[in-house]
């Protein structure tokens, strides 16, 4: 049989008691401009009546006058007191002074009596923990169930096995704009959010309180503030509890209120479960800048993480992929510092960077997080926060940034290991396909390296494809004159002028000794003439050390254009006939078999 009574806020009557299930009546009374909506209930149970947290002395009048229009006052025998609180118990006093049965009791915890017995009360405490955690009123036993330290010491909740209500005291209770006597939907959870993130102190003891719960067959939560809780929403309410972050006040320094903690807080919850779900830095790096978007005015956030040989930025405008940053003279004293070292040095754990440095020492235009290695616990990386304008740096934020810190760090070591790696391969990989003197391709990666630019020519066949081919005239004379030393020297330095000449969608070869070429896409057929005669040009202007500072160094150029799917080698073989015509025209020239 359903005994519950109240489904939904239609058509309730605040100044009546409300019947919430059978004989058991919200006697509460509505309190404008008070958030917290303290509910008085009533178990009607004829001469061995009870009421659950009688209330204040601003309600206990209206409180008396619902009760008296169910029963007579004196059919009350039992006052359960679930904690000591002035808005449970204020109206104690009061009580105290009408009651004239003798064998009127209040229930409560002994940590409670301990405090109410100031009260100087006539009538006489009962413990419940002496009584095995519940009572029989005659029609009916209630049990007790203790949730100790969430809200006090001793705090415990009724649970009537009849109508399966559980009256929770603080528990479930909520910050509400108006007045709901039942909660609707599930967004009542975000009205009970920030009472429990601040007043219960742990997810842990929290946790432990819902498993008892969860244990009964609960129809109805009836607590002391917020909203009554139908059976719909018990189980979603029940675990969403359970994952809650509790004690929200431990991070208050200077700022008690609580909607900021709690966004605060927000910010802590969510990067953690950031960091559980996914595994690549620049995904936690990217909701983290999402979240602290949420509470601070961030414009940017980057890192910079250091290994042996370089120094990586991870930013935003990267995706947080990671990048090798050239220039690092404004961190390079922050690296490598232990934590006090590090405080010892900027005199805080922060680096405040702020424009005007006079003004409010604790606000900032940028901030500099130190991220320490798990390994050694020095500074590795360091994360930087520009906001769009000075900002207060509570210590509350503060607090939040170093919580952050430490599994950032972590992040930031694992994706530098994986950078760094990264790097070392595409070093190797370049020493493979680069000449090690002239910094060139090498002819083993030239196939490789023409493939894609002769794919797009035959597909498209709009740009025109050249190979151009150099050789530096009278080489072996330079060779046997001023030595191999010498003649190295002159080959970089007519490569780098192949390099900067060219763009670097061309592809720079040396073919072997001292002969280059280079492949050019072009729309242009003037280009790779005039592209040639600048590198001719340049490279007999080239200037050398002594002993050759007398020395002129000059080249020959063969230019060839690709027909449609010719194969490398042919188009070779063509710009070398080309150049073989240039030395045989006296050299420092350039010929070229292409209608230009
Ligand atoms: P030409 O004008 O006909 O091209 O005459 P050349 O002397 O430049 O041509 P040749 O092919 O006779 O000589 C090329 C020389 O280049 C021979 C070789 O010792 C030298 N050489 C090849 N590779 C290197 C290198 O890596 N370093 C140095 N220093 N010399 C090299
Ligand atoms: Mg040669
Ligand atoms: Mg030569």
């Amino acid at each position: 049989m359903n005994k519950i009574k109240i489904m939904e806020n239609q058509k309730i009557n605040y100044n009546e008691p409300i019947e919430i299930a059978d004989k058991i009546w919200w006697v509460g009374h509505y309190l404008p401009d008070d958030k917290f909506q303290c509910h008085v209930y009533l178990i009607e149970n004829g001469k061995n009546s009870v009421l659950i947290d009688p209330g204040s002395k601003l309600t206990f009048k209206h409180t008396m006058k619902k009760i008296e229009s169910i029963i007579p006052f004196s059919n009350i025998k039992y006052f359960i007191c679930h904690h000591q609180d002035p808005d449970i118990t204020g109206s104690m006093p009061l009580i105290d002074s009408i009651v004239s049965r003798k064998d009127a009791v209040i229930l409560s915890h002994w940590r409670a009596i301990a405090l109410l017995k100031h009260y100087g009360l006539e009538m006489p405490f009962q413990c419940v923990e002496n009584i095995g955690w519940k009572i029989d009123i005659g029609n009916k036993i209630l049990q007790f169930i203790f949730t100790p330290y969430l809200h006090f010491p001793g705090a415990f909740c009724t649970y009537d096995p009849e109508t399966q209500i559980l009256f929770s005291s603080d528990i479930f209770g909520g910050f509400t704009e108006g007045f709901n006597l039942i909660a609707e939907d599930e967004s009542y959870f975000e009205s009970m959010r920030p009472f429990h993130e601040h007043y219960m102190p742990s997810r842990e003891i929290l946790f432990h309180a819902v498993s008892k719960f969860e244990k009964l067959d609960v129809k109805l939560i009836a607590p002391q503030h917020g909203s009554i809780i139908p059976e719909k929403l018990i189980n979603f309410i029940y675990n969403r509890l359970k994952n809650l972050d509790c004690g929200l006040f431990l991070l208050t320094h200077t700022n008690s209120d609580i909607t900021r903690l709690s966004n605060l807080n927000k910010v802590l919850r969510k990067f953690f479960e950031s960091i559980a779900i996914q595994k690549d830095f620049h995904e936690i790096a990217s909701s983290l800048l999402n979240y602290i978007k949420e509470v601070l005015p961030v414009k940017k956030m980057t890192f910079y993480a250091k290994n042996k040989e370089n120094l990586i930025k991870f930013d935003n405008q990267s995706m947080f992929r990671g990048i090798v940053s050239e220039t690092d003279n404004n961190f390079k004293d922050s690296f490598n510092l232990t934590k006090n070292e590090f405080i010892d040095k900027y005199k805080n754990t922060f680096l405040k960077i702020s424009k005007n440095q006079t003004q409010n020492p604790d606000s900032a235009e940028k901030i500099i997080i130190p991220l320490f290695s798990i390994s050694d616990f020095k500074t590795h990386a360091i994360a930087e926060l520009t906001f769009e304008q000075e900002i207060e740096i509570e210590l509350e934020l503060k607090h939040i940034l170093q919580e952050i810190s430490i599994p950032l760090g972590v992040a930031v070591e694992r994706e530098l290991i994986l950078k760094s790696m990264e790097i070392e391969r595409q070093k190797f990989y370049e020493q493979a396909i680069r000449d090690p003197l002239t910094g060139l391709y090498t002819r083993v990666y030239l196939n490789e390296a023409v493939k894609r630019m002769f794919a797009i020519h035959d597909r498209e066949k709009t740009e025109n494809i050249f190979a151009i081919v150099f050789d530096i005239d009278f080489f072996k004379s330079v060779n046997d004159t001023f030595g191999h030393i010498a003649g190295d020297k002159v080959l970089k330095k007519v490569s780098q002028v192949i390099l900067n000449e060219t763009r670097e969608s061309d592809i720079q070869v040396r073919l072997g000794g001292e002969e280059f070429a280079v492949f050019i896409a072009s729309y242009d057929n003037n280009i790779p003439y005039s592209l040639t005669e600048r590198i001719r040009l340049k490279v007999s202007e080239l200037k050398f050390d002594p002993p050759m500072e007398n020395k002129q160094i000059t080249i020959s150029a063969g230019i060839a254009q690709r027909t449609f799917d010719q194969a490398l080698e042919d188009l070779i073989h063509n710009a070398d006939l080309a150049l073989y015509e240039a030395k045989h025209s006296g050299r420092n020239c350039i010929c070229t078999n292409c209608r230009i």
